[in-house]
């Protein structure tokens, strides 16, 4: 079945070809690296790790570009407030280059635990200044732009159209509550492109308007262009990006080479916490280490996320993410049954399950659908070495790391025990040495009621949490 991707900006399905053959150019709206990512944001890289592996198992090259904004992304998307980097750089009392490293780090080992695809092009926004500059100068010499005391802003009156990504009214929109302050401004919808430092701004530039810094949206049209060129084919990021960032990526975009950049814009509805938004103000945010804590993998939470599908919203609780652990589990021993045994299936069965898997994933990633199918096969009565080869295949795409099931679930037997329940076993240990069985049988009781089961063999002891 012909991959079909859903494109925000046609609201359509639509079959995917690629502008150049056989690779496929992907542009995604990457981190800002001023805190921990939470799961909300990883909902945002699982569905971006689909679609690569959907894309690959389709059998497309990829040329795929994300950017880390380390620079830029002022509190509010619309060009108030703070940098967000200068403002975690004072509070953590750290320049903000050191905050940008932390932080980048801790993400792409928490990628790496999700196993995540790596995109081929990682591009820092602090190391494409000269290409950021270069955009605004070309839209300031197209008559896109203007200075202000601010900084240098893109006029949206320009452009045939704005929006066209987003449904919003800009009419009703000005004439209605929001009032905007800025009085330099030509329209209240004009965005900042480049913006004046303030003495105290660490992060600057030389620039023809002195010491200054890019705007959060210009660095994506900029790197996007500088490595997959005037058109490419496929842009992610999340529905909060809609109406602001990729609205005004098109218009720069336009402003410079006439185009829109991406012939698909692709966008994953949020993850929310007990039905309601998820934001670090609200402290309902979550990290995978949070998690762990709670005894949920990075890989239990990717399988949380493929209960639904990326265009809804997705509820998070502990408890369904529990759920998402068992199954996971189960998904591996089921797997495992399949390993080395050799009962008889049909190659039409096999053949079946394929084609359905190819139908679900092709029909814009439908995950849930997928797993349905994978579930069905995990549990077909029919032990086959023929539905294990099966799941790893299947498992290209939805990348849990199926084939090393063993040692997961090896892992997790291993538990590591607090360092009282240590001392007991020693003691217990002893006491059946010395054959005092009332203390051996005392401990073990003291370990029950701590909620760990003692089970005496041949081998020795073995201690289990209940
Ligand atoms: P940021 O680091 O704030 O620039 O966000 C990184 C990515 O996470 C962006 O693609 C956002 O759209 C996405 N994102 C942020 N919060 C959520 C959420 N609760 N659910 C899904 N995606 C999110
Ligand atoms: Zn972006």
């Amino acid at each position: 079945m012909q991959l079909k991707l859903y494109n925000t900006l046609t609201r359509k399905k639509e079959e995917f070809e690629p502008l150049d053959g056989k690779e496929v150019r992907i542009y995604s709206c990457g981190p800002t690296v001023y805190s921990y990512a939470h799961i909300g944001n990883f909902r945002a890289y699982v569905f971006m790790d689909n679609l690569r592996r959907v894309l690959k198992y389709n059998g497309y090259k990829l040329k795929h570009v994300m950017n880390i904004t380390d620079v830029g992304h002022l509190e509010s998307d619309a060009d108030e407030g703070e940098d967000k980097m200068e403002k975690a750089a004072r509070k953590e009392n750290k320049n903000p280059y050191e905050i940008a490293n932390y932080y980048t780090e801790i993400f792409f080992r928490d990628m790496g635990r999700l196993n995540i695809g790596k995109p081929e092009i990682i591009a820092k926004a602090t190391e494409h200044i000269s290409e950021m500059l270069e955009f605004v100068k070309k839209l300031l010499e197209n008559g896109y732009a203007y200075e202000t005391s601010r900084g240098i802003y893109f006029d949206i009156s320009k452009l045939d159209r704005y929006p066209v990504l987003s449904n919003r009214n800009i009419d009703d929109q000005i004439a209605g509550a929001r009032v905007d302050v800025d009085t330099e401004k030509r329209n209240p919808y004009d965005f900042a492109l480049w913006i004046k430092a303030p003495e105290n701004h660490i992060m600057k530039w030389e620039s023809p308007w002195g010491l200054s810094y890019p705007g959060w949206h210009i660095e994506c049209s900029a790197m996007g262009r500088k490595y997959l060129g005037d058109e490419f084919d496929i842009h992610t990021g999340g529905v909060d990006h809609i109406p602001t960032h990729h609205e005004n990526e098109i218009a720069q975009s336009k402003g410079v080479t006439g185009k829109i950049p991406a012939k698909r814009w692709m966008h994953v509805e949020f993850l929310q916490v007990d039905g309601g938004k998820m934001s670090k103000s609200l402290g309902n945010t979550y990290t995978l280490d949070e998690l762990e804590k709670h005894e949920i993998e990075p890989l239990a939470y990717k399988l949380f996320c493929y209960t639904a599908h990326y265009r809804t919203k997705l509820n998070f609780t502990f408890e369904s993410a529990i759920s998402s652990q068992k199954a996971l589990n189960r998904l591996r021993e089921g797997y495992l049954k399949h390993v080395n045994s050799k009962e008889e299936i049909s190659n039409e069965a096999i053949q079946q399950y394929k084609s359905r898997f190819i139908e679900a994933i092709n029909d814009d990633l439908n995950m849930p659908l997928a797993m349905g199918i994978i579930w069905e096969l995990v549990r077909n009565d029919i032990k086959s070495e023929k539905i294990a080869k099966l799941i790893e295949e299947f498992d290209e795409v939805l990348g849990l790391d199926i084939k090393n099931s063993d040692k997961y679930i090896s892992q997790q037997k291993k538990i590591e025990l607090p360092e009282e329940v240590e001392d007991l076993i020693k003691q217990r240990t002893l006491a059946r040495e010395n054959k005092d069985w009332s203390l051996s049988d005392k401990i073990r009781d003291e370990l029950k009621q701590m909620g760990y089961n003692v089970k005496d063999s041949k081998e020795g002891m073995t201690v289990e949490k209940v």
